[in-house]
């Protein structure tokens, strides 16, 4: 837990191949009391929250960015803390995030906001919040935009660090809606596993690299595997946004196509020494997935 601003928190962080979200968390001081926007894969929200003095059934509202289970499974201990929470997501993700919730347990989850425009606005207490879909990552994907004193902080889901790639996402999708969100103009991103990333200089940085990841993603994925410069390009710009597990892959997928380039070898080196998580042969098996063949 640290706090990012006044009244603002990162209540969970999130190391890079954790399968959990990143949870943050707003003390509105006002009778909306606390906001948390994306509730973690399962999480001591009453132990968490007393560290700071807060009572977790004060929680009265979550946002959620979207419907994927790391970032959804975490409503389950909520409903049992404030059973009348209310609970924020895009139709388009409803379904998937209360089939999550509802699988094993019989909670009778149901989101109580829908989303359905293309922006939204909402209000707790002082803070004003702007809604966005941002489809791309996944169809009900949404970004939540506010100004605390005089910073902007956007909170984004998955749709820059977490989830680059256009599978299971929509490529076209996937970059209007970055193009969208760089013109924003932030000065603190909430990434949804990469925390926090400011200033604005580094946020935009930070959206134009994503940008050019989820091109080489889709070029590799969906137009032609076999390039070995955009695996090449893939891994460089991985490795220079810290990104390291999908740079080490993509670098170790570059030498199985050609062993001996020396470049992908050089760069693979400078790698290691992050001691990036091993998802060696993800990007053979998505591969194979997609054309049904080894490369
Ligand atoms: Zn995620
Ligand atoms: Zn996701």
């Amino acid at each position: 837990m640290r706090q990012i601003l006044n009244n603002l928190y990162i209540l969970k962080e999130c190391t890079i191949g954790e399968p959990s979200s990143t949870i943050y968390l707003l003390n509105t001081n006002s009778v909306e009391e606390l906001v948390l926007i994306d509730t973690g894969i399962g999480f001591d929200f009453e132990k968490e929250l007393a560290k700071i003095g807060l009572n977790p059934k004060n929680v009265k509202h979550c946002l959620i960015t979207h419907g994927h289970y790391d970032h959804v499974e975490g409503c389950k201990e909520l409903i049992k803390l404030n059973p009348i929470m209310r609970f924020y997501a895009h139709i388009k993700d409803s379904k998937m995030i209360q089939s999550y919730i509802n699988k094993d347990q019989d909670l009778n989850f149901k989101i109580t906001d829908l989303f359905t425009d293309k922006t939204s606005s909402l209000k707790f207490g002082p803070y004003s919040i702007k809604a966005y879909h941002i489809p791309g990552h996944s169809s009900g994907g949404m970004a939540f935009l506010m100004s605390i004193n005089k910073d902007k902080v956007l909170f984004s889901g998955d749709i820059c660090g977490g989830g680059i790639e256009s599978i299971g996402g929509n490529h076209d999708e996937f970059e209007k809606s970055l193009l969208e969100l760089s013109k924003l103009d932030v000065d603190i991103l909430c990434d949804g596993h990469m925390n926090v990333i400011r200033p604005s200089e580094e946020v935009s940085k930070y959206i134009e690299g994503c940008i050019k990841l989820n091109d080489y993603f889709h070029i590799g994925f969906d137009v032609a595997p076999k390039d070995l410069i955009n695996w090449y390009n893939l891994a460089l710009v991985s490795y220079q946004m810290k990104i390291y597990d999908t740079a080490y892959d993509a670098c170790n997928f570059l030498l199985k196509l050609d062993a001996k380039n020396a470049k992908a070898k050089s760069l693979l080196n400078k790698i290691q020494k992050h001691d990036p998580n091993e998802y060696k042969p993800l990007i053979e098996k998505y591969l194979k997935e997609i054309y049904g063949k080894d490369f």
